[in-house]
């Protein structure tokens, strides 16, 4: 959650220095101008660095860098992409905003993309598998990968609430052929709006950064408006402004996640104590961002009652259960895309809905108060069985 708990003299800092020594506010260009800053450069540099991948494209949104993704792939008309049925609706929009068919798995107890689901999906049109790490608990990769392969489709992670966590000591975002990110105002690091594009091919990382710049492949040996293209493009160009908030907020990453950890642990212990509930299962070798705490309870009802309870004491839940229609594909009946394919959609992902009607996800935040804990407590006490001591 909590790159905007953080905002502070670091960011300013950065945006002070852009208008201090430059005040170009565009990436491109007027390079006589701006005594050599370049903010959007400089961060997709950190960025990648950080997570040791060897392409970034900072983009607009997290939104668009799914799109960019997709087009970076080649994914258009005639085509089908897989995503999961627990997602942010924005997963979907990119697969139909690229004209390709969005195709939806069902998730399992990690409340991520359901391996076995995945394989009954695929179909000769499939080009594409985007699988979400929601909420910061990492998919099933080793699973999804080997699927993958067997059927030579290309993987785009979409990392939204993922950043700065791992699988198996490798940085999510980094696994697949892509990695998109979002730095919108709720995610793990924030730039206000904005998001990253991670590629592995020198290829499909060209593609992505003509694309996002209306297919400007900015050939040096040309001033800009003689420049080369290739293919169509659109704008989802990242401002220097959105680029020095970034620098600033990456910094930041490491402890944010750090301090999401933490109050995890503190969440799971708390949570032990009660036995109607079940955890949100983590694939071996995660490394959660810790962006929520999900557990199961016993019912709809039960996941209903503790939401009343927590908010009987001022804490929220997050996503689960109140923001479902937003994050549930079942509920999506607003795009044709969706119904086109799935005419029986409020049913059509059963497993996926069940699971989620009884999911309950606490926020964490970094900046917690003192007594949060004891509140916590006292509001699921209320609704939750007590493990009898003897
Ligand atoms: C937030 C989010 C996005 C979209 O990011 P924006 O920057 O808000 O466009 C995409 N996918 C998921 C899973 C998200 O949570």
């Amino acid at each position: 959650m909590p790159g905007f708990e953080l905002i502070g003299d670091e960011e300013f800092s950065q945006v002070k220095t852009l208008f201090d020594k430059s005040g170009i506010l565009f990436r491109h260009s007027f390079d006589a101008l701006r005594n050599g800053v370049y903010m959007v450069r400089d961060f997709e540099e950190k960025f990648a660095g950080y997570m040791q991948a060897k392409h970034a494209l900072a983009v607009s949104s997290g939104t668009a860098a799914l799109r960019v993704a997709l087009d970076g792939l080649g994914i258009g008309e005639g085509d089908e992409v897989i995503t999961q049925a627990f997602t942010f609706v924005a997963t979907v929009e990119a697969i139909i905003e690229s004209k390709a068919q969005p195709i939806i798995t069902e998730v399992d107890q990690t409340l991520n993309m359901d391996p076995e689901d995945l394989v009954k999906k695929i179909t000769p049109k499939t080009k594409v598998i985007i699988v979400v790490h929601m909420l910061g608990v990492p998919a099933n990769m080793d699973a999804i990968m080997k699927i993958a392969k067997a059927h030579n489709l290309k993987v785009i992670e979409d990392t939204a609430w993922g950043c700065g966590g791992k699988y198996h000591d490798q940085y999510l975002g980094t696994i697949g052929d892509a990695g998109t990110y979002s730095f919108d105002f709720a995610k793990t690091m924030t730039t206000g709006e904005g998001g990253m594009v991670l590629s592995k091919d020198q290829s499909v990382a060209e593609r992505c950064a003509a694309y996002h710049d209306h297919g400007h492949e900015n050939n040096p040996n040309l001033p800009r408006w003689e420049d080369s293209r290739s293919g169509s493009g659109f704008n989802y160009r990242m401002s220097e402004m959105q680029g020095a908030v970034g620098l600033a907020q990456l910094e930041k990453l490491p402890y944010v996640v750090e301090q999401q950890r933490l109050q995890y642990q503190k969440m799971k212990d708390l949570l032990a104590q009660f036995t109607d509930v079940s955890f949100r299962k983590e694939p071996e070798g995660a490394y959660c961002t810790a962006d929520a705490f999900v557990f199961f309870a016993e019912s709809a009802e039960q996941a209903k009652a503790c939401r009343e309870a927590l908010l009987a004491e001022k804490i929220s839940t997050k996503i689960l259960p109140e923001a479902i229609s937003w994050h549930f594909a079942g509920t999506w009946t607003h795009m044709p895309e969706l119904m086109r394919q799935y005419p029986e959609l409020t049913t059509a992902f059963a497993k996926t809905q069940a699971l989620l009607s009884r999911s309950v996800a606490l926020p964490i935040m970094v900046n917690t108060p003192d007594d949060f804990m004891q509140c916590l407590e006292r509001a699921l006490s209320q609704v939750l069985e007590r493990c009898v001591v003897t």
